[in-house]
Formats: structure tokens, C-alpha cells, sequence
């Protein structure tokens, strides 16, 4: 292990790598594709369509990523938990580029810093399974595993994994790129326009008040600077918006990882800040293996069972010379369980002097099912668990730099809790997720509420 190895300048290529030597590994989560041809001709066609992201971006996350690790900068990482096709129309991106904007707000506002706003979209599409199949009614089928392999309806040929589906996941996060793009070039993230953000259903939030009155003074402030200055101020009109997804189906991934004009190393080209999944994280897997050779940012997710000595091998193969903004761990404990099962770690990454970004995912650890039989998180738990994470970090002499949510634009009735209170009846009146349970606009609100109160406390 490089343990002694800090801060070594120049970064090098991994050694031994290329896109596809993760194939030596073992590779959990994958489908079994039946016709061999048929993928190695998708993958073919993957790797020659335009990338969804450039290599400059990906630079520039990285650096804002560096910043956020050294405090002065808090990252907002959220989204479905898995896209679908289906879903990729208008309202729902725009809904979800709202609240994540509302709540960036509620962060730079309350933090007094700026924040990295990276979405879990254009790209959301595999979904790592408990189980490899499912038995409903004595019946048992392959299980879903997300739109880009398969379909979620309980029929035989649904199930059969498809790797056209990766052509079409391309062709769908490339529109959703298109619209954010063209929204926020556009004027709709503009901080002179904070009515753009606003979402019809939440007229009557209990928490409306105090958002509108943090949009007037940050409107009162935006207007002292301006007249100040005679003019306009920074770059008020425009924000940067990353994205990312878990690097799950791996095809996929290596079929866009390409190399680009004067630069070195390789990029994947489909979303600025892949991560791994808690259940594709081991050391010698090939997730780890793939990951280890790309210059884009990188996450990496951490449960509760994970040794500090476990986390410390992964960070050295992940992060060999200790890059600044390279890599991002994302603890995702529960709220019963980060007490116990977080310290250790951040007292072993620190006292190894490795450069990491800290991130609380306080969705993953909180699932739990209702007696009426959904999938659903109480939003006491994550509340919970945000605020030991910050407590947590506080004693280590760690810095907790983001957040990563599972939320939604929509008016669903996916967690309990909240403002609202939602209960477990209330659940059925709008539950949409095919997958994971979301925070609705008003809980997602809500937590960001909570960070600023949590932090600056
Ligand atoms: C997810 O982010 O949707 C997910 C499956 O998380 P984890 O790998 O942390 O369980
Ligand atoms: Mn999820």
C-alpha cells in the first residue's frame, strides 16, 4: 500500500488498465446477456456515438470537488433513485432541476458558501438486486435490474436483458442532458428570476414562509450588490449543473471511456462523476477495477460492514497518489447504525492523511417496509442521521462536505414524515417509485433546511 505517499504531483495513468481489463474480474450485478453478438455490436455502436460530457467539465467538477474538501464548498448530489424511459419527458426534468435548485439556494444561502450541484440523472438507469430473480404467485422471473437491461413487468420476455436498451439509456440521457443544458443556458437558473423555481402544487407548504423569506433577502442582497457595483455582479445568471450515476452495468460504462485530444488518461464520457454501489465495492471486483483507471471524479459507497482497513485498501486502489477532488467517499450507515460504524472510519482515513470528500447519504440506510407492504423511509431517520453524521465528523476532526439524496420534483407520497407528516396510510395515495422510496419536494426542502441548521449551529 502507498501509505506514506501524499500529494504526489504529477498524477500518472493507472498502470496496467485499460477500459475493459475489469472483464478479468469478477463482475456481480451484470445480466446475462443471451446473444453474445447482439452486445458486442451494441457496445460497438455505444462506442461511437458523441459522448454526453466533456473532458473540461469533468476537470473543472474535479477542481470544484478539491474545493469542497477543503471547506469551502458543500456538494448537493440528488435524484431518482433509478430514471426511467418512460419518464423522460419535460415536466418531470424540470421539477427535479427546481427543487435542486430551491435547495442549493436554501445551502448557499444558510452554509455562506458556494455549492457544487451535481444531479442522479442522465444516466440512472441499472440498479444493483438483492436477488438475482423474483417469485411472485409461485412464478419465478429474472428480477429487474433497471431500464437500461431490462423491463420491470412481470412477464418472461420483459426480463430477458436487451443490450439495445443501452443504446436507447444513451439516446434518453442525451435528451435530458439536452433540456438541463438549454434550461440553465437558457436563464432558468438565474438568481434575478427566483420565481422560475417555484412548483405549483406547493402554494400551501407549512415551510413556504420561511423560503419566501429567505428568496427576499437573497433578492435584497443580489439588488445591494448590483447597485453597488453599477452593474451585475459575478455570474448570477448562470450556474454549473454535473451529473452522475452509479457505474453499475459495466459494458455500458467502458464502451464510453475514451481517451481525448491533449489530454492524457482516460474519460468516461457519459456522466462527469461516476460511483460505486455498496454492493459492487470489493477490492479485487471489477467495479473497483474500472473505476482505478478513470480521470473523472469518483465515488465510492460506504456501508456499515466495512472495516477501516477494508476502506483503506479500496481508497489506495481507487486513489494511488491521493489526487485532491479524485475521490469522494458516501457513507450510507442508517440512522440506528452511524454511532457505531462511522467513527472508526473517519479516524482511519484521517490519521492516514488520504485526501477524501466526506458525503452523508442519509436515504440507503433508512429503508424499511410498512405493514401495508411498501418500500418507504421515515423522514425522522434521515433527519437522524444528517445530523449524527455532521455530530460524527465534528468529533473526528473530519468535515462533512455533501449530501446525497434520493428525491423527486413530484408530489409523492414515497417517505413519511415531514412537515406534512405523512403517514404509512398516506403512502398509497401517490407512490411512484418503481424502485427506492424519494424525499418529495417538500421533505427535499426540508433537509436542506435541516443541513443549515445542523452546521451552523
Ligand atoms: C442507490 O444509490 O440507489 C443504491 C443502490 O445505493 P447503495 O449502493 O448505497 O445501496
Ligand atoms: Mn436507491
Amino acid at each position: 500500500m502507498n501509505r506514506n505517499k501524499k500529494h504526489v504531483q504529477p498524477v500518472r495513468e493507472a498502470q496496467d488498465w485499460t477500459p475493459w481489463s475489469w472483464q478479468s474480474r469478477t463482475a456481480t450485478q451484470q445480466p446475462t446477456y443471451p446473444d453474445a453478438v447482439a452486445l458486442a455490436t451494441a457496445t460497438r455502436e455505444l462506442g461511437e456515438l458523441p459522448p454526453l460530457v466533456t473532458s473540461w467539465e469533468i476537470i473543472e467538477l474535479k477542481r470544484q470537488l478539491a474545493e469542497a474538501q477543503d471547506g469551502k464548498r458543500f456538494l448537493l448530489q440528488g435524484g431518482d433513485c433509478a430514471e426511467n424511459f418512460t419518464e423522460c419527458n419535460s415536466n418531470l426534468i424540470s421539477n427535479r432541476l427546481k427543487v435542486l435548485l430551491q435547495m442549493s439556494l436554501v445551502l448557499v444561502h444558510g452554509l455562506r458558501m458556494p455549492v457544487v450541484r451535481v444531479g442522479r440523472f442522465a444516466g440512472q438507469y441499472a440498479k444493483p438486486r438483492s436477488s438475482d430473480s423474483e417469485v411472485r404467485d409461485g412464478v419465478e422471473l429474472p428480477s429487474y435490474r433497471g431500464d437500461i437491461i431490462n423491463s420491470p413487468e412481470f412477464t418472461a420476455e420483459s426480463r430477458i436483458p436487451d443490450p439495445q436498451r443501452m443504446i436507447t439509456a444513451h439516446a434518453r440521457s442525451a435528451m435530458t442532458m439536452n433540456f438541463v443544458r438549454a434550461l440553465i443556458d437558457g436563464g432558468f437558473a438565474d438568481v434575478h428570476h427566483l420565481e422560475y423555481w417555484n412548483l405549483g402544487w406547493v402554494g400551501h407548504s407549512p415551510l413556504a414562509d420561511d423560503y419566501q423569506r429567505m428568496v427576499q433577502a437573497v433578492g435584497d442582497a443580489v439588488q445591494f450588490m448590483e447597485t453597488l457595483s453599477g452593474g451585475q455582479v459575478g455570474n448570477l445568471n448562470r450556474v454549473d449543473f454535473y451529473t452522475s450515476h452509479e457505474a453499475l452495468l459495466l459494458p455500458y460504462e467502458a464502451a464510453q471511456t475514451r481517451q481525448v485530444p491533449r489530454q492524457w488518461g482516460w474519460f468516461n464520457l457519459a456522466t462527469h462523476y461516476p460511483w460505486i454501489g455498496m454492493r459492487t465495492a470489493a477490492l479485487d471486483g471489477a467495479h473497483v477495477e474500472y473505476m482505478r483507471g478513470l480521470r473523472n471524479p469518483i465515488a465510492l459507497k460506504v456501508g456499515p460492514s466495512v472495516t477501516p482497513d477494508q476502506l483503506l485498501r479500496v481508497v489506495d486502489a481507487l486513489n494511488p497518489d491521493d489526487e485532491a477532488g479524485h475521490l469522494t467517499l458516501i457513507h450510507r450507515m442508517g440512522a440506528g447504525k452511524i454511532a457505531q460504524a462511522l467513527p472508526p472510519l473517519l479516524d482511519a482515513v484521517r490519521r492516514e492523511g488520504r485526501r477524501v470528500l466526506w458525503v452523508c447519504d442519509p436515504m440507503h440506510g433508512n429503508t424499511e417496509s410498512t405493514a401495508n407492504g411498501y418500500k418507504t423511509r421515515r423522514f425522522e431517520n434521515i433527519r437522524q442521521e444528517i445530523e449524527h453524521a455532521f455530530d460524527m465528523h465534528r468529533a473526528s476532526g473530519t468535515r462533512l462536505g455533501g449530501i446525497h439524496l434520493e428525491l423527486t420534483g413530484e408530489d409523492v407520497t414515497e417517505c413519511t414524515g415531514g412537515a406534512r407528516e405523512l403517514t404509512d396510510v398516506d403512502l398509497q395515495r401517490a407512490y411512484r417509485s418503481t424502485v427506492d422510496p424519494r424525499l418529495n419536494y417538500e421533505q427535499a426542502l426540508e433537509a436542506a433546511m435541516c443541513i443549515v441548521r445542523k452546521s451552523t449551529q
